[in-house]
């Protein structure tokens, strides 16, 4: 009897060799890629994707490090009041589509200038028709539906608004993806001092702080018009950019996920990820575990026009392999201000789901071409 119990005690003891942060993985590097697990050492062999890229520029500096790192991208156009227009955007990723049919697909999306026109809708459908015709795989939504435009008696358009229905029911119909950035991280409506990743950023631009704007709308109005547009077309494919906007709390964005099943997210908020992972890393694991066909890896990586293309190839190439490592190893890695962490070390079949098989789900990339 005391045996016994001595046994269970020590079965206690155990850690759930999955769970567990083990030793560093270093010598994992080496080890054969063909076990449950990748290891660093895979990075450069396994087949991956990057679903949220902006290519400003004619340069081809960042395909060339794709195709060395294994990886294809979706370029995603779209409608920011600053740096590369929408059109210019647009034709770049038509010239690099040209060139590289087989690494990228990309993504257009749709001006709202002229919202207030009665045509709007329909010249908006005829624009994403060419669109269309000229290679786009999906459609981007952005922030500024949410937080900047305007009706003509000055009432802010949001999401679930009954014109883009109309929008929306003919991607339906045509079965083109929408990818929505609705909203912002809920920092920007917290002030400074309860701010996770952004203080630096919201402390220079006051401006786009919207604590310090109550007559915006808030940060509930707007996951509140993204749910609600989602209601409305459960039949419509979306990817919620940023983790949905949700990035705070991976409790809340299980519940849309359970409620929206056409509905993924992208994972762009990776120090979040890896605070969650620092205050609960079986919570965090078993979630991505749970929801592997609906989580898809991306950076929000800009390109732009370089003089120093090795800078660029570098930057691009070490933080594509950090986010590796913490995804497939359990190594010890540091999150400046907040601490040190395990990697998540996902068995290797969540990993192929959300570094390849979803995103090429997603865009209804059929082919089995690795890219090169
Ligand atoms: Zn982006």
């Amino acid at each position: 009897m005391i045996l016994r119990t001595l046994f269970i005690f020590v079965l206690l003891l155990l850690p759930f060799p999955d769970l567990a942060p083990g030793p560093s993985c270093e010598v994992g590097g080496k080890e054969s890629s063909s076990g449950m697990f990748y290891t660093l050492g895979d990075f450069g062999k396994a087949p991956k994707f990057d679903i949220h890229i902006h290519i400003n520029t004619p340069q081809e500096y960042f395909m060339a490090v794709s195709r060395k790192d294994n990886f294809r991208f979706l370029d995603i156009v779209d409608d920011r009041p600053f740096g590369v227009p929408m059109k210019e955007q647009q034709r770049l990723a038509i010239i690099h589509l040209k060139a590289n049919p087989n690494l990228m697909r990309f993504a257009t999306t749709f001006p709202v200038d002229d919202w207030n026109q009665p045509h709007w809708v329909d010249s908006t459908i005829a624009r994403l028709s060419r669109s269309f015709e000229a290679g786009a795989k999906a459609v981007k939504i952005w922030k500024n539906i949410g937080m900047d435009l305007r009706d003509s008696s000055g009432t802010f358009i949001m999401v679930d608004n009954p014109r883009i229905d109309t929008v929306l029911q003919f991607l339906e119909k045509r079965k083109i993806p929408l990818i929505g950035h609705n909203g912002e991280p809920r920092d920007c409506w917290l002030p400074l001092d309860k701010m996770t990743f952004n203080q630096g950023y919201y402390s220079a631009h006051p401006e786009y702080h919207m604590y310090l704007h109550p007559e915006y709308p808030s940060y509930e109005d707007q996951i509140r018009a993204r749910d609600h547009m989602l209601e409305k077309h459960p039949a419509l494919q979306f990817m919620g950019a940023h983790l949905g906007s949700l990035e705070w709390s991976l409790e809340e964005l299980a519940k849309r996920l359970e409620a929206f099943p056409n509905m993924r997210v992208d994972l762009t908020r990776i120090p979040n990820l890896k605070l969650h992972t620092l205050k609960n890393r079986d919570y965090t694991r078993q979630f991505f575990i749970k929801y592997q066909d609906r989580l898809i890896y991306g950076t929000d990586n800009a390109i732009n026009t370089t003089e120093a293309p090795d800078e660029l190839k570098k930057a691009v190439h070490e933080k594509w392999e950090r986010d590796w490592e913490f995804f497939t190893t359990d190594n010890r890695i540091n999150l400046p201000e907040y601490g040190n962490l395990y990697g998540l070390k996902l068995p290797r079949e969540v990993v192929d789901k959300i570094y390849l098989k979803n995103a090429l789900a997603f865009l209804g990339w059929t082919d089995s071409e690795s890219g090169k």
